[in-house]
């Protein structure tokens, strides 16, 4: 596996295998890695030749009140997770290398990043769609993966792909969680053991809204609430959103549950903001 942290260095392995006529997938992430992770990286070594994995954290994402100084790092093990998925190149730039000081370009894409995430984080979807349209443009995937756990980013880049003609293909992946249900992510690691448990709750209430849905529960309003209730009854968590959306359109809130339906949550566990989902076809 080779490891690059010039954009020319990684253009130049990338266009080699494209001259042998390998397929390429990339597997854009912030690093950190875990087991979430390791399942896009090992469906894209299943679904093309080579596979490129970026650990860049993006500091254009984060506004100045958020984590980007604390966001966990371990390049080493990192690594190690990507050869033993299968990965071929690890993309690993410094933010100058990414931006140069002139940098004024941006991708934004509106609708599908105002909602949920978009509202208590303005900035976030603008910084992901322009390192993840500079990735794409440095790479040039055949597929790019993205998780499910970060359900809203998964439509803003898919409509991105479509709105702006990129030829590539998303593929969005199921959410890898812990045994006791807690979606895994590389924030997992800023609580203390007590808001370990406590963070269950996100899990456990949407899963009861879940199982209400199966059992014929139709009224979006009622779920919600039930979420909510939940939630609020646990002492350290603290809600940002909990929404029902439609999936397959804008992610607009939804009255009655039909069709493609996210239901998607943020929630505070002591200062550490987690999310979680789900998505329902009914
Ligand atoms: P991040 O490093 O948090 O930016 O995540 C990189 C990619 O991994 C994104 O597409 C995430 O949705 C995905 N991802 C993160 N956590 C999980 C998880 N628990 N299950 C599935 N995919 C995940």
């Amino acid at each position: 596996m080779k490891i690059a942290t010039e954009i020319e260095q990684t253009r130049d392995i990338i266009s080699f295998w494209k001259k042998e006529g390998f397929s390429v997938g990339l597997v854009p992430t912030m690093g950190y890695l875990h087991e979430g992770h390791k399942s896009l990286i090992e469906r894209a070594v299943k679904e093309n030749d080579k596979v490129v994995v970026s650990v860049f954290v993006n500091p254009m994402q984060f506004a100045p009140n958020e984590d980007f100084d604390s966001y966990p790092r371990d390049f080493d093990k990192d690594i190690a997770l990507c050869e033993n998925a299968g990965a071929k190149l690890v993309f690993h730039p410094e933010p100058d290398e990414m931006y140069n000081k002139n940098f004024t370009s941006y991708v934004d894409t509106a609708q599908v990043s105002e909602g949920l995430c978009g509202k208590s984080r303005p900035i976030h979807f603008r910084g992901v769609c322009t390192v993840v349209c500079k990735l794409f443009n440095i790479v040039q995937p055949d597929r790019a993966y993205f998780g499910e756990k970060d359900a809203q980013q998964l439509a803003v880049i898919k409509r991105m792909v479509d709105d702006l003609n990129m030829n590539i293909k998303i593929v969005g992946c199921p959410i890898i969680r812990e045994e006791d249900g807690l979606a895994k992510s590389s924030r997992n690691i800023y609580l203390s053991a007590e808001e370990r448990k406590a963070a269950l709750i996100l899990n456990k209430s949407l899963k009861l809204a879940k199982e209400k849905i199966y059992a014929g529960e139709k009224a979006a309003e009622k779920i919600k609430t039930l979420i909510v209730d939940m939630i609020n009854n646990e002492p350290l968590a603290k809600i940002d959103y909990v929404e029902i959306v439609d999936w397959d359109k804008n992610l607009d809130e939804v009255k009655v549950i039909e069709g493609e339906i996210l239901t998607a949550i943020a929630v505070y566990i002591g200062k550490t903001r987690l999310i979680d989902n789900f998505i329902v076809k009914c």
